[in-house]
């Protein structure tokens, strides 16, 4: 099906849906790398979110999901069908009778931007999160996490949309969370919206420990240059960042893609990456580290679109 079309359809379908076609997806994701988009939804409502849904099974066109883009590598050829930045941004903060804090929060809502009014509101257990730009959804599928925390600690429930149209809320202990994982990583549904379980706390205190926090991350991570984050994930019994360093492999570089300089976990666009680039060196770096320490080293970015 034309894309002209697709668009003419959605826009007649959902007049209020932001709809943009041929969008280049390096305004979308953190690494500033990929091709196109043939259609780009953004979503800010459920109902603008199911009715994009029903009408791609029903024209059998591709659909696919995205948050911040920040865990994202967008393929030069770009992406074939619907692209739906998921964008429902509703947040609730409720006191509980066990003195507690539960937390409603739509998938679209960014982490930074959740830590930053949570801070303001003296509630504490989220401040780990404050430094990670990603969206709510982008976290819970991933199990996002950092300084030995992880979304699983915090997460009581996740209401997501199943393929057949259903909506269903899972408990936290129901969702397969271990080390960057959980089961929407197996499951085709798309996470609407979550519960979270925090605890009150002092403004002051939770400021200064996000001033921390985030002073340790600009030292440590190249969070000055486009990427996705770390780009393998932490290997069983070792430290792929570690390895890769010890392999000397800081700074080597393929076309636009580079191992940071500063940190070898990250690979950073200098400027005019591709795709291509960033893979070739992914695969560079996978057999250098098998063949000098015989491990397998595991991509934790998610690649996207077509090859
Ligand atoms: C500078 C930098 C620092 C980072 N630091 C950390 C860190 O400390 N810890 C950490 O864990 N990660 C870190 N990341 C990686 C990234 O921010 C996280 O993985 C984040 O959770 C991704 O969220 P997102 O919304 O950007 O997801 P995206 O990158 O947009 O998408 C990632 C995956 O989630 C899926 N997805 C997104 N939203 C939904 C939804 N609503 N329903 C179903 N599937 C969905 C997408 O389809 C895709 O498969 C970092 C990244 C950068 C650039």
């Amino acid at each position: 099906m034309e894309k002209q079309e697709i668009a003419k359809d959605l826009r007649k379908k959902l007049p209020e849906l932001m709809i943009k076609e041929n969008e280049d997806m390096k305004k979308h994701t953190s690494f500033k790398i990929g091709g196109v988009a043939d259609i780009f939804v953004k979503v800010k409502t459920q109902q603008e979110l199911k009715g994009v849904i029903e009408y791609a099974k029903e024209k059998e066109i591709p659909i696919t999901i995205i948050g911040n883009g920040s865990n994202l590598l967008v393929r030069d050829k770009g992406i074939r069908g619907i692209t739906i930045q998921i964008g429902m941004d509703h947040i609730n903060v409720q006191e509980t009778e066990d003195g507690r804090v539960e937390v409603q929060v739509d998938s679209g809502v960014k982490l930074g931007m959740l830590a930053s009014k949570l801070q303001k509101e003296g509630i504490e257990g989220f401040s780990f999160a404050a430094g990670i730009p990603g969206t709510i959804g982008g976290a819970i599928r991933m199990n996002a996490g950092a300084y030995g925390k992880e979304m699983k600690d915090i997460v009581t429930e996740v209401t997501s949309l199943k393929e057949n149209g259903e909506i269903q809320t899972k408990k936290g202990e129901d969702l397969q969370f271990s080390y960057r994982h959980s089961r929407f990583m197996e499951e085709k549904e798309i996470i609407l919206s979550a519960k979270l379980s925090l605890e009150k706390g002092n403004a002051e205190e939770i400021k200064r420990k996000m001033e921390e926090l985030n002073a340790s991350r600009k030292e440590k991570q190249p969070i000055e240059m486009p990427s996705a984050g770390s780009t393998f994930k932490r290997g069983r019994n070792f430290v792929t960042a570690q390895l890769i360093d010890e392999a000397g492999l800081k700074g080597y570089q393929i076309g636009g893609a580079q191992v940071s300089t500063k940190h070898a976990g990250f690979i950073v666009n200098t400027g005019n990456a591709t795709a291509k680039d960033v893979l070739d060196l992914v695969d560079y770096i996978i057999q250098v580290i098998f063949e000098k320490f015989g491990k397998i080293v595991e991509l934790e970015v998610e690649v996207v679109g077509e090859e």
